[in-house]
């Protein structure tokens, strides 16, 4: 029997973001360790879904699950969290015979002290396993550095944005990293960087934007020089590394040389599309109108500058004073704030009672000030659901406690937790069925398009102040290389 360790330390960090991610951050998102990871994760097209599927399918490997985490994308992690999650790790590795260390991670993982913590934990995992085979998944928007190449026995990105293939790309990792402990391949990396900076809402890969152009680049090379895997990264531009921008990872069987040049000839292809990836996005207000003007059915805003997948903070009020200005006279909803007190003011004050509140603006305000409303609570939840959608499925999701209010005729969602609306899940529990609406607007950006394009018909991208707005010239970046300061 050849043992496995399995780890997950995933996070995706924002340097404009306020705050810092803490303990408490990690721990309402999901932090598990030993068999808790198994019991959340069986049945769910997630990675760790694929490692029980994996091991089930191979009797040969036994997993042992060390400490699995992660959180919602926001700021930095802060030092003691990182540490004490890392420590985990380290001591759970420590001390053990394993013929395999399997890592989960997103590579853009930046922390207090250090904006390149996905490195960093490379390293020191490696100085406790040594030797022993490493196999490392990661988010297509990671933003890695050559050194983790090299430490790392083999490793794989997803090809997918939304972000629908977690598990194939675990599976592809461990496919890879069993069949190197095996004798059977000997994997060599090569990193060649991208010297652009790419905004994340125009790197979609369904439809025929650039980045499906290159993720066809990419499958095209892998196939002609059959070398084992060919990732594009797209890179997270919200985190201020030395490492940000595109990249392109290859894993070649025993020819360095061959993983060299097929990495730098993508590359040169990235370069070329990169000002395919340069984008202007309407107002809040511009797109509400395009929304109202649109062809029947449900029209869908997304408020990108303010997506928890991006470093969001649910907050951000300019979206929402848009749509209170515009006075939608047709079904409406709006996903979401992060609001605890009000929701607690709401689940005291019950179904029924109206409220007087101002919403946004509360936790910064640099983004805009709150918008004063009154709100008629119409419907109180715990906030848990499980995917319904193509991303993460069967994954049991918690918005803290929520409240659905009726704010002028439109249904406002507010939660405890801050999560993007990506699953249709998130509305069907609050009574809102996409496809009755004619206006959605949601802090969202590219991942709620898997799930909920069956209910709508139009989506319409706006840019507003907010920690991932795509306009990133008033950002003080520190780390980021010169070549791709944004001006
Ligand atoms: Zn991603």
């Amino acid at each position: 029997m050849k043992r496995l360790a399995v780890a997950k330390f995933a996070h995706e960090s924002n340097s404009f973001t306020p705050g810092e991610t803490t303990e408490a951050d990690f721990r309402a998102y999901g932090w598990h360790l030993g068999n808790e990871a198994p019991q959340r994760y069986a049945g769910t097209r997630t990675s760790m879904g694929a490692v029980l599927d994996f091991t089930a399918a191979h009797p040969d490997w036994q997993a042992t699950f060390l400490t699995c985490a992660s959180a919602n994308p926001a700021g930095p992690v802060a030092d003691a969290v990182y540490e004490k999650i890392l420590g985990e790790i380290l001591d759970g590795l420590r001390g053990q015979q394993w013929d395999a260390v399997y890592l989960c991670l997103h590579g853009a993982m930046l922390r207090a002290s250090n904006p390149m913590a996905d490195e960093e934990i490379i390293e020191r995992v490696r100085k406790v396993i040594g030797r022993t085979p490493l196999g490392i998944s990661y988010d297509l928007h990671g933003n890695l550095g050559e050194k983790q190449i090299k430490a790392a026995t083999v490793a794989v990105g997803y090809k997918t944005h939304p972000h629908v293939d977690m598990y194939e790309t675990t599976e592809k990792t461990l496919r890879l990293l069993t069949r190197a402990v095996d004798g059977k391949i000997r994997p060599v990396g090569a990193l060649a960087r991208v010297e652009a900076l790419f905004p994340s809402v125009n790197m979609r890969t369904t439809g025929d934007g650039p980045m499906a152009e290159m993720e066809a680049i990419a499958q095209a090379a892998e196939k002609k020089y059959g070398v084992l895997d060919v990732t594009v990264f797209g890179g997270f531009p919200y985190a201020d590394t030395p490492y940000a921008g595109g990249s392109i990872m290859v894993h070649a069987d025993g020819d360095e040389a061959l993983a060299q040049k097929v990495a730098r000839e993508v590359a040169d292809e990235m370069l070329r599309l990169a000002p395919k990836f340069q984008m202007e996005l309407p107002t809040p207000d511009e797109a509400i109108r395009k929304a109202l003007a649109s062809p029947p059915g449900c029209a869908v805003v997304l408020e990108n500058s303010d997506n928890p997948g991006s470093g969001g903070i649910g907050d951000t009020p300019g979206l929402f004073r848009a749509l209170i200005d515009a006075e939608p006279d047709v079904p409406t909803a709006f996903a979401f704030f992060r609001d605890e007190a009000v929701v607690a003011e709401a689940h005291k004050a019950g179904v029924g009672a109206v409220l007087d509140i101002t919403l946004g603006g509360k936790l910064s305000d640099l983004f805009g000030p709150p918008v004063a409303v009154k709100g008629r609570v119409t419907m109180l939840t715990d906030g848990r659901f499980k995917n319904v959608g193509p991303m993460s499925t069967h994954l049991e999701v918690s918005l803290g406690r929520t409240a659905l209010l009726d704010v002028n005729g439109i249904k406002v969602i507010l939660t405890e937790h801050c999560v993007s609306p990506n699953d249709p899940g998130f509305l069907l529990m609050h009574g809102i069925d996409p496809s009755k609406l004619r206006l959605l607007c949601v802090k969202a950006k590219n991942h709620i398009r898997a799930g909920i394009l069956p209910y709508v018909k139009t989506m319409i991208d706006c840019d507003a102040p907010g920690p991932a707005t795509i306009d990133m010239r008033n950002f003080r970046f520190r780390h980021l290389p010169q070549a791709l300061m944004p001006n």
